[in-house]
């Protein structure tokens, strides 16, 4: 049975690239009718952050991610906050240490840092606490056990570590990566359990996915460095046979394909690196999300799955439902992928024309009220129509209609200057004569009377369009003209017309 988690640590707002993790955990779950839990990995009390659990959880719900098992929906491996799992952690850390796979150590930083520096003095370039340098350090291996029990009981503060073994090759067979192989001399005893009493990451991770019989571990390529220590720490349980398989996520890369995707990039080059806005409870400072910026969920969610995976066909709109068919761990590449916002534009802009006049229509509307502008909704169909091969953001529609509902004042003097001429005020005035008489005017009609305007006048209407647009909407370029006049209605065009005349 598939099980995957998405365990992330609530240091902050979640990272776009952490969306994506949770993405292909997802697609993999439900591909394999598995189950997807959400653990909350928040032993580092130092890093916690308040409210980032929540935005977490709100970001999930909001692009379509739905936990099974874990924190907010509970389960079978309650609870699923690492805080509240203290004894657990506490417990399998004493396993180790009757197992004489771990060990107490008392020393003081102090102590620590002499350590490094005697190292670095004999030309060692990494110092590390190791199956060397541990025999010189206090420590329950060192200490009698009588010393060992005393420490303890004066409350002399201690951290447990792990019994790295001397001489040991550890491998693992990464589903992306294919075979890892460090060399144990290069792995350092990592602390397992601090002197507050919390589980290091480490632990905490790997005893959880056990616990939580976790099959598929799939995350990002920084923890790749820490995979061979969750290898031994398995190993060490002797829980081998139940660990895990590994799938590290290729890392994002800025745009220009130099180094690892960071907030300032995104800053800098002005796209949001979180799925919605937050507020940094201790700076203040705010970040815009892509919810608010105008990203639909569905377009953010085909972005990210490209990042990194590929059907390996030319299809590249994909809804959850085509994701979920169509994923698989093995088409997930090594190389790191560059993140290239004008590709989430382009799929939001493809999502956002798919949506139906009512629904744009919708859009407009919400825009509208915040601006205070009226307008019914039939009006606002008819732009919503009008505008959507030209919008890449629901908000365009205001931002770029704005036309439709303000009168120009400013005219686009680039076109002014080489197309307007006596024949364009000939042709906009023979225009606004015919139309005064209608009730009102369709794009038909406007298209009509134009051309009988222009064909009375001897002159091609193509010739006088653009200049005949620039006095209407102020713009040289835009939607279909005769549609714009159909919207602004009669007595707005021939407002408009005066206007331009005077
Ligand atoms: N808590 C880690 C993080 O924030 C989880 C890493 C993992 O998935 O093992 O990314």
């Amino acid at each position: 049975e598939v099980r995957v988690r998405f365990a992330p640590s609530p240091t902050g707002a979640l990272h776009i690239g952490g969306v994506r993790t949770a993405l292909y955990n997802y697609l993999l779950a439900r591909q394999t009718k598995g189950t997807m839990i959400l653990r909350i990995e928040d032993t580092d009390q130092n890093r916690f952050v308040p409210g980032a659990e929540e935005y977490i959880i709100n970001s999930l719900k909001w692009v379509g991610i739905t936990i099974d098992e874990g924190v907010g929906v509970g389960g079978p491996h309650a609870p699923y906050r690492q805080s509240e799992r203290k004894a657990i952690y506490k417990e399998h850390a004493q396993q180790l240490i009757d197992k004489g796979m771990a060990y107490y150590a008392f020393d003081t930083e102090q102590e620590l840092e002499e350590m490094r520096e005697r190292l670095k003095a004999a030309g060692v370039a990494t110092p590390q606490y190791n199956s060397i340098t541990r025999m010189q350090m206090r420590n329950s291996l060192t200490l009698s056990e009588e010393e060992t029990r005393n420490l303890i009981e004066t409350g002399v503060p201690y951290v447990i570590r792990l019994k790295v073994p001397r001489k040991e090759e550890i491998r693992l067979n990464d589903m992306i990566r294919g075979w890892v192989m460090v060399h144990s001399s290069q792995i350092d005893d990592k602390v397992l359990m601090k002197s507050d009493g919390m589980p290091t990451y480490h632990l905490a991770n790997v005893v959880d996915d056990y616990l939580m019989k976790i099959s598929h571990v799939i995350r990002g390529e920084e923890w790749l460095p820490s995979a061979p220590l969750h290898v031994l720490l398995y190993k060490s349980f002797g829980w081998e046979n139940e660990m895990p398989q590994f799938a590290h996520l290729p890392l994002l890369l800025k745009p220009d394909g130099n180094g690892k995707l960071s907030k300032r990039d995104a800053d800098q080059l002005g796209f949001p690196i979180f799925p919605l806005t937050w507020k940094d409870p201790q700076t203040g400072e705010v970040a815009k999300g892509y919810k608010e910026s105008g990203y639909l969920p569905e377009a953010l969610i085909n972005f990210l799955a490209f990042l990194g995976w590929n059907p390996g066909t030319t299809q590249e709109i994909f809804s959850m439902e085509e994701l979920i068919a169509a994923f698989s761990v093995e088409r997930i590449g090594k190389a790191g992928t560059r993140f290239d916002i004008l590709k989430a534009q382009w799929f939001n802009q493809h999502y956002l024309r798919s949506k139906t006049d009512d629904e744009l229509a919708g859009y407009l509307l919400e825009s509208l009220k915040n601006e205070g502008v009226a307008c019914d909704r039939g009006k606002a169909e008819k732009i919503a129509a009008l505008m959507k091969e030209r919008v890449t953001f629901p908000q365009d529609l205001w931002e770029q209609g704005k036309f439709l509902f303000h009168a120009p004042t400013d005219f686009d003097q680039a076109v002014v200057s080489k197309k307007w001429n006596e024949d364009v005020v000939k042709v906009l005035s023979g225009f606004r004569s015919e139309i005064s008489s209608l009730q009102n005017l369709d794009a038909t009609t406007a298209k009509s009377l134009l051309d009988k305007v222009t064909s009375a006048l001897g002159i091609g209407t193509g010739k006088v369009l653009q200049a005949v647009r620039v006095a209407i909407t102020g713009a040289g370029g835009g939607p279909d003209l005769m549609m714009v006049m159909e919207i602004i209605g009669r007595d707005e065009v021939i407002q408009r017309i005066d206007y331009a005349l005077k």
